[in-house]
Formats: C-alpha cells, sequence, structure tokens
C-alpha cells in the first residue's frame, strides 16, 4: 500500500475544501478557479491533473514551462497556462506565444514590450496586473499607490486585455488585509478576475472574493529540490 495521495485525490479534496469555503462566504463554488502550480514538477505530475480533468496550470517561469507544456498543449488543446512569476521583457515574445494568461504585469515597461509583441503579432494572453500590496522591496508588482493609474493606463490607453489582479501577500503578514485591497482595486475598476490564495491561504482568499487560488504543494505535494 502507498498512502501517499493521488494528484488526482489531492484535486478531490481541495476541490472539497473550495466548495465548503465558497458555501461559508455565501459564494457560488463554480465561480473560483483552481489553478494548478507545477513549478519543479514533471511533466507527468502535470499530466496525472490533465488525466483527472484538470485544465488550468501555473508556472512561474517561462523557461521551465517552455521545456514542459507545448507537447501537452499540442495533445490538449483546451489547456490552459498561466504566467504567475516574473517577466523579464527579453521573454516576452515567447511568453507570449505561450502563455494563455500572464498575471504578472507589474511595470511601464513591460506593458510597452507587451503592446509592440500584440501590435507584431497580432496576439495577446489575457493580462492581469500584478500588486505588490504589502510594499515590499523585494517583490515584483505595481504599488498599491500607482495601481490605479497604471490599470487605466494599461487597459484604456494602451488598449492592453487587462482582466484582473493578482497579489503574493508577504509571508509573515495575515494575508487577510491584503487580500480586501485587492479586491477593492478590482471592484473599482470593475475587473473580473482576482488571483489569490495559496495553499496555506486559500480559503480566506475566498472570504475575500478571489476568483482564482493557485495551487501548488496542495495538489502536487512538496516541491522537488533543482
Ligand atoms: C509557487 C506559487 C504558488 C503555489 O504555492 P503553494 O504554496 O505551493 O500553493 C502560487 N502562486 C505563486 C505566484 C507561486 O509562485
Amino acid at each position: 500500500m502507498n498512502d501517499t495521495p493521488s494528484v488526482a485525490a489531492r484535486i478531490r479534496d481541495v476541490k472539497a475544501q473550495i466548495a465548503d469555503a465558497a458555501e461559508k462566504a455565501g459564494r457560488r463554488e463554480t465561480d473560483i478557479r483552481l489553478l494548478a502550480v507545477s513549478k519543479f514538477h514533471p511533466a507527468s505530475a502535470v499530466e496525472q491533473a490533465i488525466a483527472a480533468g484538470h485544465r488550468d496550470f501555473g508556472e512561474n517561469r517561462v523557461q521551465e514551462a517552455a521545456g514542459k507544456y507545448p507537447l501537452l498543449k499540442d495533445r490538449f488543446p483546451d489547456l490552459r497556462l498561466h504566467l504567475i512569476g516574473p517577466l523579464q521583457t527579453n521573454k516576452v515574445r515567447d511568453a507570449v506565444a505561450l502563455f494563455d494568461v500572464i498575471e504578472t504585469l507589474d511595470r511601464p515597461k513591460l506593458a510597452g514590450a507587451l503592446a509592440r509583441e500584440r501590435d507584431k503579432t497580432g496576439q495577446c494572453p489575457d493580462l492581469l496586473v500584478q500588486i505588490n500590496t504589502g510594499e515590499e522591496p523585494q517583490k515584483a508588482g505595481i504599488s498599491p499607490v500607482t495601481a490605479d493609474e497604471f490599470i487605466r493606463k494599461t487597459s484604456g490607453t494602451m488598449g492592453l486585455p487587462v482582466v484582473g489582479v493578482m497579489c503574493i501577500p508577504p509571508v509573515e503578514d495575515d494575508p487577510a488585509p491584503h487580500f480586501a485591497l485587492l479586491a477593492e482595486v478590482a471592484r473599482r475598476h470593475d475587473l473580473e478576475v482576482i488571483s489569490m490564495g495559496m495553499s496555506a491561504d486559500f480559503e480566506e482568499a475566498i472570504y475575500q472574493g478571489s476568483t482564482e487560488v493557485r495551487l501548488g504543494t496542495a495538489i502536487f505535494g512538496s516541491r522537488p529540490d533543482r
């Protein structure tokens, strides 16, 4: 007997927890998307999730995703791949070609590079603006102070397909006020997607209005070293 739960079993479990949290919050579970974060895990782990019917995946590096996902996307055209890590402008072309959603639009220079790539290729993934709710100097994301202007400029003047916001609260903080701040920005700009909540805090994120939780450890187990 192997008592390590399968990826399929873990997905079933977290979906039940999502449904519970949604019900407690008076929300519909169908309004919350589950993103399976497969960073560091091999394509074989992703295939187990696909076999269980899962289709939304998150990766935090362009290069790692480029090694894992093109074949899977050919075989499963309804697979949706989300970039949830920082994007360097020199990787914009690869990222636009590979990802269906880029959740880490966090600075004017990157917005400019995405707009140029869109003008060249006629293609741009859905975009989320990453907000550095804790104003941590080492963390990516636009400051909450300039977020409103940045969202107006990118989705308005530049015409980029900004559909939501994303945050990663400081690890040492109570995440609730960070989630509340992010949800408030989304409401102000009438943005549909609120990407917040990881394995340790997704239930709180759902209480605060998350429409997308990003779970790695809860689905694939602890990340292998590399
Ligand atoms: C790795 C990662 C996650 C998943 O983290 P877990 O704690 O394993 O659920 C979520 N969001 C981002 C941005 C990540 O980099």
